[in-house]
């Protein structure tokens, strides 16, 4: 079965065509990044509009690249939430635009649900599995079943990680988007250098805080400079990134323990972090668990994954009609309410 998938949450207008859940196509993607930089961050007005000018042709050729036709495609998977709703609505449009005109069938897609797919793409892993997901709006501890049904153990309750990421950067003034450079500066930096604070991490549960810890690095940087030190932003990344992935560690560690899961994935943006690669990879030895993270190209935004959770909602017996909204916010636990 071949799904068309299509993503606009954010920044990204990408297409691609996946074969049964897993198998790559074709994938185009155009983005924005350079045009948002600018501005230090997403102006929602400006993405929706370069989305509404680039999707017929990055949907045109996804089919190019495959050398396929709407002849060869089951179903159309689209991003319906959540996201930026200007972002969204496009993506839904056009989706639901191919579907009248096509008659094949619809399935309204959740942005995360997409996240925890693209460890399938080019991949053999199967459900069930424990899942972190660590990307720009979201830091959740989900649980897989064989069906991708998923059940939230816990979850930020302020900042998320990646949006933590891109907050340090900005004030130590890197350029958006800083996750990516904090990641570079953290390695070569002494995490010892600054006692930032590890949220939540003596409270029972799974829920995350991250703004104490933005709070704390912007606190260390203005004492600094008020006293005209130098800053040595490399150890300001170490420190910072060592807080983070501190906490991640032990949540899904306890998580593991408690649950019994021998296998565990770790996606969305932030599962590109080199040192939470390594970090998570050493706890796959020590533990014995099973650690997948997506290949990094799809850690990030992208289509593939939204056609791979499509293919999974659809075997489901799941499908959307043409009253299909965006939905700027959305729970994975409403989404998958819906008949
Ligand atoms: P969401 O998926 O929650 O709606 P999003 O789509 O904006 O949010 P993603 O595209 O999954 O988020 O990921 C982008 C985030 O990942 C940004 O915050 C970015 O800084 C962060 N990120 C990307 N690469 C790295 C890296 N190597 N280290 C740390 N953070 C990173
Ligand atoms: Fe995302
Ligand atoms: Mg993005």
């Amino acid at each position: 079965m071949i799904i068309l998938g299509i993503e606009t949450s954010c920044d990204e207008t990408s297409a691609a065509l996946v074969r049964d859940g897993r198998e790559l196509i074709s994938e185009v993607t155009a983005t924005q990044m350079q045009i948002h930089a600018a501005f230090g961050g997403v102006v929602p007005e400006v993405a929706s509009r370069h989305h509404v000018e680039d999707i017929t042709r990055v949907v045109d050729e996804t089919f190019r690249e495959a050398g396929c036709t709407w002849h060869d495609v089951d179903a159309i998977a689209v991003t319906c939430g959540p996201g930026l709703l200007g972002s969204l609505l496009v993506g839904v449009s056009a989706a639901k635009g191919y579907a009248l005109a096509t008659g094949k069938p619809l399935i309204g897609v959740h942005h995360i649900a997409g996240h925890v797919a693209a460890a399938t793409l080019n991949s053999q892993i199967r459900p069930p599995f424990l899942c972190l997901v660590v990307s720009g709006g979201h830091t959740e501890l989900l649980t897989v079943d064989e069906q991708f049904c998923f059940t939230k153990l816990g979850g930020t309750r302020d900042d998320a990680a990646g949006e933590a990421y891109d907050k340090v950067a900005r004030l130590i003034g890197l350029a958006y988007p800083g996750g990516p450079k904090v990641d570079e500066l953290a390695h070569e930096g002494n995490k010892e250098a600054y006692a930032f604070p590890r949220g939540l991490l003596d409270e029972e549960g799974y829920d995350f805080s991250f703004s104490g810890l933005k709070s704390a690095v912007n606190n260390a940087l203005t004492k600094q400079r008020n006293r005209r030190e130098e800053i040595d932003a490399k150890d300001v990344c170490a420190s910072f990134q060592a807080a983070v992935i501190d906490v991640l560690e032990e949540k899904t560690k306890r998580a593991l323990a408690h649950t019994g899961y021998q296998r565990l994935v770790v996606a969305g943006g932030v599962a590109a972090n080199r040192g939470l690669r390594s970090r998570f990879t050493a706890l796959a030895s020590a533990t014995g668990v099973e650690v997948v993270f997506p290949p990094l190209r799809w850690c990030t935004d992208n289509a593939a994954m939204i056609a791979s959770a499509g293919y999974y909602r659809f075997q489901q017996g799941k499908e959307s009609d043409l009253s299909l909204n965006a939905y700027a916010q959305l729970s994975l636990d409403t989404w998958q309410s819906w008949a």
